[in-house]
């Protein structure tokens, strides 16, 4: 629809910004990610398990074909997402001639399910139990981004690793365990 926007009046820019998996949480812990009853995603259920406020991670597949059998995704910092978004408005407003262009906000690296909860048990000290389960329906395989046209387009790219993102993540929970409805 934006592209067709885009063809038939001259007047828009668009950028089509696609997310990979935002997590994290800002570095000073104080903004965190809240969700609302059993989360589906996987970061805020191992942040969960960390906590003590669920007993298990279920772990969605572990035949896939990847190194360890579990899926792969490509997480990226919600601060570097932020990033991307502020580079995005600036190409915007720098390019009268832009058009439609899809740009990738993803770091180009893919990490798996057992490999985060590796990295966000040692970001927070905290033994996260898992089980593995049968594949969830509909889930791909391996999803990470290609980054050349973010970095071309915008001059942005992703400047944490999943360890940053566990880290910051780990700020916000331990301090917020309840999120904001923890009592002041
Ligand atoms: N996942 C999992 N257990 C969960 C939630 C997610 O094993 O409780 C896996 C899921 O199968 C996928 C990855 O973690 O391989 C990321 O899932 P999420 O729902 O966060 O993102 P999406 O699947 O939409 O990329």
């Amino acid at each position: 629809m934006f592209r067709d926007i885009a063809v038939g009046d001259k007047e828009w820019r668009i950028l089509l910004l696609r997310y990979f998996n935002p997590i994290g949480a800002h570095p000073s812990g104080e903004l965190g990610e809240h969700p609302v009853g059993i989360p589906n995603n996987l970061m805020p259920y191992i942040q969960q398990v960390a906590l003590g406020q669920r007993e298990f991670l279920r772990v969605f597949g572990s035949d896939y074909p990847t190194p360890d059998g579990t899926a792969i995704r490509d997480y990226i910092h919600v601060m570097d997402l932020a990033e991307g978004h502020v580079s995005a408005v600036v190409k915007v407003l720098a390019s009268p001639d832009l058009g439609c262009v899809p740009i990738n906000l993803g770091t180009g690296k893919g990490s798996s399910v057992l490999e985060m909860i590796r990295a966000f048990e040692a970001a927070s000290g905290k033994k996260v139990e898992y089980k593995l389960m049968d594949r969830r329906p509909g889930d791909s395989v391996a999803v990470w981004a290609a980054t050349e046209t973010a970095e071309k387009e915008l001059g942005w790219k992703s400047k944490y690793n999943v360890d940053d993102m566990c880290t910051h993540q780990w700020a916000w929970a331990s301090k917020y365990p309840q999120g904001y409805e923890t009592p002041l």
